[in-house]
């Protein structure tokens, strides 16, 4: 047996559980012969191991789902959404248990698992008004005796394949929408939480869920190749790092699917001299170290039109000090990072912002957990003056290290962040309405926050960034994601009768 990422030095027991597949409406150990680790973060050690599928097993896998389309394409609307109903009711039951397997094995703290699970349910509950949002157009007499209308119909199988930070809101963004719709789904999370997945679809079949309509796959690289080109899969939802989401993109395109791969972030928060120096402070810190800065729409940069610089940063250092960093069962404000091999990345990060010139106003690695020693601690971690040529700016961190830059007018704001390659989030915090309207018209990004810092669009509209943080022409949930999930077909019809006769090789006109 190989494994995989076996980057700590203590292991918690040899004789460790692995999370295998779940094909079929049941537990599907694997015999692939590979694993990787799954940690505890906040104790450093190695708790079980996760399966990686090989050739056959997700053939396996998807074979499943495809088997099970048909049916579950055919089954009315009314009893897919009554599946629907029910795995809300189950989630909302029972999301404690779901918040535990979450910190467990990602980290964050269990108040911010139920959060994402809450993001999560919401996507639920707009697929399970999906009767509304499949209706089709109808026009009558379009010529004499025809009527011409649209449906929308289900894809097939479709997979998704989700990341390490939020092992349940991700997937949520797509299954309820695709499996609302008529598609069966084979999800493949990541390798590094894996339980949540296992989870959710034995909840589903709870509820209600014909076996194979919801297929857990887990993998790596193999298990992303064989969905992106297996002849059966006919569209590919994916949610990770842009390099990763830019060849999911070009791979899965070139093999004939419908692809959606959202991409990597670096979020700015402008903050222009009216704002209430404070209420931004709070803003910064709770979206700049929630969840450890592993959020994709994470604020990373604080963009000060100055003079406003010194005091927030005094401001933001001041709240740092009253952070508690440790075990997210403990009632902590912030977990660990989810490896070690990540920590130790982010943690590189403060070393090459001293090299580049910028001053570390508070050093993460200086933290003092309320935790386990061998937890992947970093704290909370601020930047002041990083330069814009700085790797520390350029690239995604995806960890606790708040960025501040300084720009002398709002003008120099917005073009700092439109010449940026990302264009996930991004928020402007002023009290001038004016400005703010400016900026929302300006702004070269997809989801953009008015005093709002996190601004994650709610299940009824869509969420996606812009330019390397999204490849593909839909974002996911709302009426994009039902688009996504969907195909549209034109019906022209006429009901014949005698006066309909007659042989005319010519193309269609209307009469
Ligand atoms: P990742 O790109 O490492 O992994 C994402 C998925 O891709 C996982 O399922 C993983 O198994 C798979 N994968 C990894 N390497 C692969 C390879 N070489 N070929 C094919 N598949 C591969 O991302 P991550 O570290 O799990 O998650 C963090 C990243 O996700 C960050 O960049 C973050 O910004 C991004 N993210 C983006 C959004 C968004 O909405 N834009 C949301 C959440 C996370």
């Amino acid at each position: 047996m190989t494994t995989t990422d076996t980057t700590s030095p203590v292991h918690a027991a040899t004789d460790l559980p692995t999370v295998g597949h779940w094909i079929d409406g049941a537990d599907y150990p694997s015999r692939s012969g590979r694993t990787a680790d799954v940690y505890d973060p906040a104790l450093g050690v190695v708790t079980k191991r996760v399966a990686l599928a090989d050739g056959a097993e997700i053939e396996a896998a998807i074979a499943s789902a495809h088997a099970a389309f048909p049916a579950w394409r055919d089954t009315s609307l009314a009893k897919r959404q009554t599946v629907l109903f029910k795995f809300r009711e189950l989630l909302d039951a029972r999301k404690g248990e779901l918040a535990e397997i979450i910190t467990g094995e990602h980290g964050k703290v269990v108040s911010d698992a139920l959060g994402e699970i809450s993001r999560g349910q919401e996507v639920v509950e707009f697929a399970t008004g999906l009767a509304h949002h499949l209706k089709g157009e109808f026009s009558e007499q379009v010529s004499t005796g025809i009527d011409v209308y649209s449906i929308r119909q289900p894809l097939g199988v479709v997979g998704i394949i989700s990341p390490f930070n939020f092992p349940a809101m991700v997937p949520s963004w797509f299954f309820p929408i695709a499996i609302a719709a008529g598609n069966t789904v084979v999800l493949k999370p990541s390798e590094k939480d894996p339980s949540a997945a296992n989870w959710l679809a034995a909840l589903w079949k709870e509820a209600g869920l014909p076996d194979g309509v919801f297929t857990v796959l887990h993998g790596d690289k193999e298990a992303v190749d064989g969905l992106l080109t297996h002849r059966h899969v006919k569209a590919i939802s994916f949610v990770g790092s842009t390099p990763i989401a830019r060849y999911v993109y070009e791979t899965g395109t070139r093999n004939g699917k419908r692809v959606q791969a959202l991409g990597g972030a670096k979020n700015h928060m402008l903050v222009l001299p009216d704002a209430d120096l404070d209420l931004v402070a709070d803003a910064a810190i709770n979206a700049g170290f929630g969840s450890a800065g592993e959020r994709c729409m994470a604020i990373s940069v604080v963009v000060a039109v100055e003079p406003i610089a010194d005091p927030l940063i005094e401001k933001i250092t001041e709240r740092i000090a009253t952070l508690r960093t440790g075990d997210g069962r403990r009632g902590c404000d912030m977990g660990p990072l989810v490896t070690r091999v990540h920590r130790d990345k982010v943690a590189s990060y403060i070393d090459i912002a001293i090299e580049d010139g910028a001053t570390v106003v508070v050093d993460g690695r200086d933290v003092v957990p309320d935790g386990d020693a061998n937890g992947f601690w970093l704290g909370p971690t601020l930047i002041d003056g990083v330069p814009i040529t700085s790797r520390v700016y350029t690239e995604e961190i995806f960890g606790p290290v708040l960025s501040i830059v300084r720009v002398p007018s709002y003008a120099d704001g917005v073009e700092l962040i439109n010449d940026g390659a990302f264009g996930n989030g991004t928020a402007i915090f002023t009290n001038d309405g004016g400005a703010a309207r400016r900026f929302q018209n300006e702004i070269q990004v997809g989801m953009v926050g008015v005093n709002v810092p996190i601004p994650v669009p709610v299940a009824t509209f869509s969420f996606g960034g812009w330019k390397d943080s999204l490849f593909g022409d839909t974002k996911a949930h709302g009426a994009e994601g039902v688009r996504f999930y969907t195909q549209q077909k034109a019906i022209t019809s006429r009901w014949l009768d005698p006066s309909h006769g007659g042989i005319n090789l010519g193309f269609p006109q209307h009469d």
